[in-house]
This record gives C-alpha cells, structure tokens and sequence, in this order.
C-alpha cells in the first residue's frame, strides 16, 4: 500500500515535485542505497523511465469502432487496417504508439421504433458483417501481425509473442433481438464483451438516452425502467458463455439492475466520470461504487465530451466571433440557442463572386480569428486533453481504489482528444500518469491488468455455471 500522501501528491503538485516525492518514498520504502543523485529524476530521465514503463505493459484499448466494409478481401473499397489512411486506428498507428491490445467493435445502431423481427434481422446482418472483417483481419489479410484474443489468457500469449492483439466486442444488443441462442453464437465468434443498449431503449433494457421514443410533446423516458425480462435472460446467459456484459450506453437504473442479476464482474467499455462532467453516458459515485462491489471495471473514455463540458468554450467562441463580426459558426458547437443573431452571410465557397480583395479581407479576418482563439481562449477553455482524461482516472482510483479503472478511446466512432487523437499517440497517456506518480504497477492494473483481471472472472464463472449445469 502506498502512503496516502503520493495520492495527493498526484493531483495536487507539479511534476518535478511529484517525481521527487515519488523517489523519496521509494527510498523510504526499503529501497535503501540510494545516493543524493538519485533524488532528482529531470523531465528526461522521467520520460525515459515512462517509456520503459509504457515498453512493458500491456497497453488495452476496449472500444475502436470498425467501417461497415471492413478488412475486404474482394478488392472492394473499405477499411483496410494496415494502411495509414486517416484513420484513429490502424497496425501501423498500434506499433508507433506501442497500443498492444484493440478491442474493435461490431457496432449496430438501431434507428427508432425498430424493435421488431425485421429490425432485428437487418441488425444481426450488420453484426455479422463486421464479425466476418475481423476475422479477415487475422485469419486472411494480417495474420502474422495481429491475432484474435478470445480470453485474457490468449491476449496475454499473443501479447508474449510480440503480436498485437485483437478482440472484439459487441456495442449494443439489438442485434440479438429476442433470440437467446444467438449469444452463444457470438461467443463462437470471439465475442469478448456485449453491450446492453445504445443510444435508444431497446428490447434488453433501457438506454441513458431518456426520451428516445414518443414526441418532443410526450417523450417516452422509459421503456423498461431498466431491465427488461429479456435483458435479465441476455445477461444470464452471457454468464453462462463468458462473455463480459458492458454497461456503458446503459440508463442508470439498467447499469444498477445488470450489477444485481449479474454473477460476473462487468465493464463499462467506455464511459468517463459524471461528477466531472455531467453527462448521462458517463457513471456517478453511486454506480461507481456498486460497480466496485460487483468487481468491474470502468473503461475511461477518451471522448472530449465526456471529459470536459464543450459549452463554455462554445460561448466564449461564439463571443468572439459576434465581437470580430464573424458569421456564426455553421453546425454544432452553438448549442442550440435559438435567436442568438442570424448569420451574416455564408462561407468563402458559397460566394464565388467576391473579388480578389473581399477574398483577401475575408481570409485575414479568418486568421485573426484564428490567433485570438488560440491565445484568448485555448488557455481559458482547452479542448478535452490528456491531462483531463488522467483526470477522471485519479477521481475513480481516489472513490474506489486502482483496481477499477481502465482505458479506452472510442476512436473512429467520435473518440480522440488533444494528445490522444490517433493510436500513435498512446504513450502519452503512460507519460502522464507517470508524472502523476503512478508506480508501473499500478499503470499495467489501469492499462489492461483490471480488464483482463474482469475477463478471467467471467470465464471462471460461465466454466463454474456451465460445470453446475453439467452434474
Ligand atoms: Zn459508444
């Protein structure tokens, strides 16, 4: 057990000082023989040591979502996962950035009021779609690079040999529709997580997105209020398979409901901290704490807008492009404000009769815009960073311990923020929770060995449920 101090320590003092403590109590701990030189590690010799760090663990990513085409094998145009083709996330981008583990994800989204046969059956084609190109990435294609990990045991041997590791997991149950069996059929296929919802309610239980259904005059919240009899079986029956139920996208009451009825740990593939940022797919103390009791383990997510609230950097933009006489900005990022002035003429490209001059003024203005932004408000109101995300680590591991909090990014399905914006770029996050004082023990806990730790459980649960069943 560390000392309570260096968890203060993470938070609350600057690097250099952090790092000094870090070693005073190492040497405290019994380390012994250490000299005065010792005692300052500079900025250089601690990125040296966090690269070390980051060279050992087991770096595991749970949630990249994966293009509807990919992996193809038949010379049509997709997702080819060993070219750098702009993407969040491929092999090369994994081995820069020493990302050893990749959960890619067999999303199917679900529409509205498609909870019917034919909705089911569209869905389970779309499952299996992206069930047969991760096959082709390590069956067919990359097979001598990457390799699929039905279970922590084979993450960690794949890993072993210097392989990069891929699993997969499943965001949403919708394409299961009513059919039981078909989780078995998932499990053959290497499904390593299932989620219970996504956005909307749908037949296993309720979704975090309240009011999904009905009209904006009589919004439907609740389907369920929670569990449905069917999500219960689902979940029973994802015991039985060893297949971890994730409860991220799930409403709070059918997270609660799923921890009860549950005899395996959970996850939450990705989701980050509400009392850091109030948003309903992110989990508050209370789910924290029931998720502790029930062994799980939380997925942070490196999605900016479940790290940091984007509205008041939206204001203070909107501001200064009222002040600048700007347009206002097209899209999101307004907010929805009704009435807050109309636009004042479009783009450069929708008014090709501007002359050289209107042109030049225009794209003067742009940058000046651009150069207040980045010295007036970037400093103010950042974008969601590293250091955010490493935040809602710390709260985690400071509510209920370093055993429950892990790592994800949700890149290439709206994930990536300023220093981990593509896999490349995965040391950053071991660089910093290495200026947070966090020992490489604790860091292979946060990077995989939770995780994995939860996936052991779930298969000697479904080994112990399936044994009881066969006497
Ligand atoms: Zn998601």
């Amino acid at each position: 057990m560390r000392p309570g101090f260096m968890r203060l320590a993470r938070r609350s003092l600057p690097c250099a000082l952090g790092a000094i403590l870090l070693i005073a109590a190492a040497s405290c701990a019994g380390g012994g023989g250490e000299t005065e030189a010792d005692a300052v590690e500079t900025p250089e010799e601690l990125e040296a040591r966090a690269r070390e760090i980051h060279e050992r663990v087991i770096t595991a990513d749970t949630h990249k979502d994966i293009s509807g085409n990919f992996a193809p094998t038949d010379g049509s145009d997709g997702e080819d996962p060993n070219e750098r083709a702009g993407r969040k996330v491929d092999l090369p981008q994994m081995r820069e950035g020493g990302l050893d583990l990749v959960f890619f994800v067999v999303y199917v989204g679900q529409g509205q009021g498609n909870l019917d046969d034919e909705g089911y059956t569209d869905a389970l084609g779309a499952a299996m779609s992206k069930f047969d190109g991760i096959h082709r990435m390590v069956d067919d294609l990359y097979g001598d690079q990457i390799g699929l990990a039905t279970s922590a045991a084979e993450a960690e041997q794949l890993a072993a040999e210097g392989k990069l590791v891929a699993a997969i997991g499943i965001e949403n149950g919708y394409p299961m529709g009513d059919d039981i069996a078909l989780i078995a059929r998932f499990k053959e296929l290497g499904a390593g997580y299932m989620g219970i919802t996504h956005n909307g309610h749908n037949q296993l239980g309720d979704s975090n997105t309240a009011a999904w259904y009905g009209t904006e005059e009589e919004p439907q919240r609740a389907l369920h209020g929670g569990l449905s009899e069917l999500g219960r079986e689902a979940i029973a029956e994802m015991n039985r398979q060893g297949i971890m139920v994730d409860i991220s996208h799930a409403g709070k009451r059918t997270m609660l409901e799923a921890l009860e009825v549950s005899q395996a740990p959970v996850i939450a593939s990705h989701s980050s901290v509400t009392t850091l940022r109030d948003h309903p797919r992110n989990l508050d103390d209370e789910q924290l704490r029931a998720l502790k009791e029930n062994g799980g383990v939380m997925q942070t997510v490196a999605l900016g807008n479940y790290l940091k609230d984007p509205a008041p950097r939206n204001e203070a933009i909107a501001a200064l492009r009222e002040e600048m006489g700007l347009p206002a900005a097209r899209g999101r990022g307004g907010r929805g404000g009704r009435g807050g002035g109309g636009r004042r003429g479009g783009t450069v490209a929708e008014q090709p009769e501007l002359s050289d001059e209107e042109r030049a003024e225009r794209e003067a203005s742009q940058a000046e815009f651009q150069s207040r932004v980045a010295a007036e408000i970037d400093p103010e109101f950042g974008q969601a960073n590293v250091q955010d995300f490493v935040d809602h680590i710390d709260y985690v591991v400071d509510l209920i311990g370093i055993d429950y909090v892990g790592i994800s990014s949700d890149f290439d399905g709206g994930g990536g923020i300023e220093g981990w914006d593509n896999a490349a770029e995965t040391f950053n996050v071991t660089h910093e929770m290495v200026k947070r004082g966090y020992t490489e023990e604790e860091i292979a806990k946060v990077w995989s060995g939770n995780l994995l730790r939860v996936w052991r459980e779930v298969e000697e649960v479904a080994q112990r449920i399936q044994s009881e069943e066969g006497r």
